[in-house]
């Protein structure tokens, strides 16, 4: 009885000593998150990502890249006083997109939570995906015989009219479309498919991949789904007997003479951005992708007047957007497309002045402005990923990225020019576009325990 005693009290004596030293873990915790939280208070978070800046390096250029040569002060600037380092953004076995990316920016692992680009192009244009539902990016494509080949001769049909399409859908979706299946008509040759309680199972091609070849591989592909190999059969018999396809004809333009569903998959869980990471932020970009993106994770998208996605684009209205928003928000991203359109044209000269105007009608300008209504703010600048004007096509190799923060970098700490090779001799690598945000944001997210 007594020695029973005995061990009880040593237990209860352990067990107190235990709860102490748990006690003074936690408070130690709460002072460190004070200390944090004192010097994150009323920080204001700037995301600047010029999309497909980066590149290899090129024989034209002596061996330099674009983001060598182009004149980048502010970057230079983020870089110098601030720091400078490269990120894998793209997760290995995924197609390098900027949805892909930029997800994985915003701090949602990719590799865990994309399921496609149809299901955030679906989002972008407010289609409501219940979860058994498969959304597909469907384009009006032009295909032709050769032969015994079948030949994707363009991936947009001749880049369609918006008006011309959305008549075409129309039909397809009055003789074709049934309870579970509906075309949503978007811009040009750019549409969606929601096959309701659907499949996404089978492997799907992108058509500006198949430009120009045999495509029956690729479309012998759907016949895994014959519910909607069906539906694609039964549209190609409306487009090839439509008054429209006629008229293109005889005009000597292509007809759209066939539906490609790809890119598909159900919508992606993604926690609001600002239940994960504590920030309430907002979005700019003139691409779809990005703006589902900023739907999913429940940023505010921000339409900007002007804003086209291209070397025109209204530069100035985007960062001017964007510190309006930083009065209500904490974070705000700036998507800017053109760098990386240039780069599938593989115009050299146009990408250099893509990364120049990004530099100094974008970074610089945000500089000039953000100190109108705060001095305590951090940037990213960054790239979502390469598109090396060689290939003319995206990469999946690490992108540079620099971050300043104005009360933590208070000099100059070298003299750097925001480039590849700066970012891939600096010590600070991260394998992810979570990592990579999470050091920005100098914080975890806060849903850690159930995972992701
Ligand atoms: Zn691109």
């Amino acid at each position: 009885m007594g020695r029973r005693k005995k061990v009880k009290t040593s237990e209860i004596q352990e067990e107190t000593q235990k709860a102490e030293l748990e006690r003074t873990k936690k408070s130690e915790k709460r002072e460190e998150k004070k200390l944090l939280t004192s010097l994150e208070e009323g920080m204001k978070y700037a995301i600047l990502i010029g999309d497909g800046m980066g590149d290899f390096i090129l024989k034209e250029l002596g061996g330099k890249t674009p983001l060598e040569v182009a004149i980048t002060p502010g970057m230079d600037f983020i870089a110098s006083w601030g720091e400078i380092g490269w990120c894998q953004t793209i997760p290995s076995g995924l197609h390098p997109g900027s949805d892909v990316a930029i997800m994985g920016l915003l701090g949602y692992p990719p590799e865990k939570k994309y399921t496609g680009r149809g299901p955030i192009e679906a989002a972008s244009k407010g289609i409501i995906l219940k979860p058994e539902d498969v959304a597909y990016r469907c384009n009006l494509v032009t295909l032709k015989f050769e032969g015994k080949d079948l030949i994707m001769e363009d991936y947009s049909a001749g880049h369609i009219s918006t008006e011309e399409a959305t008549e075409l859908i129309e039909t397809i979706n009055r003789y074709a479309g049934t309870d579970k299946m509906e075309i949503f008509p978007g811009k040009s040759y750019r549409h969606i498919l929601i096959w309701r309680g659907g499949s996404g199972g089978l492997t799907t091609y992108p058509p500006h991949d198949l430009l120009g070849k045999n495509i029956w591989f690729a479309f012998e592909a759907y016949n895994e789904e014959p519910y909607l190999k069906d539906f694609i059969i039964k549209a190609i018999g409306i487009l090839e007997k439509h008054p429209i396809n006629q008229r293109r004809k005889s005009q000597g333009k292509l007809p759209a003479n066939a539906i490609w569903p790809w890119g598909q998959g159900r919508t992606p869980e993604l926690e609001p951005f600002e239940k994960k990471w504590g920030l309430k932020g907002a979005a700019i970009s003139a691409v779809d992708l990005i703006k589902g993106l900023a739907i999913l994770t429940r940023l505010t998208f921000i339409e900007v007047p002007g804003a086209t996605g291209y070397l025109d684009t209204n530069y100035e209205g985007k960062v001017d957007y964007a510190i309006e928003a930083l009065k209500e928000h904490d974070l705000v991203l700036i998507h800017v497309e053109a760098p990386d359109e240039v780069s599938h044209e593989g115009s050299l000269e146009l990408k250099i002045k893509a990364i120049n105007e990004f530099d100094r009608r974008v970074v610089r300008y945000f500089l000039e402005r953000i100190v109108e209504i705060t001095d305590k703010y951090r940037i990213l600048v960054c790239c979502d990923h390469l598109t090396p004007i060689s290939i003319r096509t995206h990469s999946t190799k690490p992108v540079p990225w620099a971050i300043f923060d104005s009360v933590r970098n208070r000099e100059k700490r070298r003299e750097v020019n925001f480039c590849e090779k700066a970012a891939y001799n600096s010590s600070i690598f991260f394998k992810s576009g979570p990592e990579l945000l999470s050091y920005f944001l100098q914080r975890s997210p806060l849903d850690l325990t159930n995972s992701s």
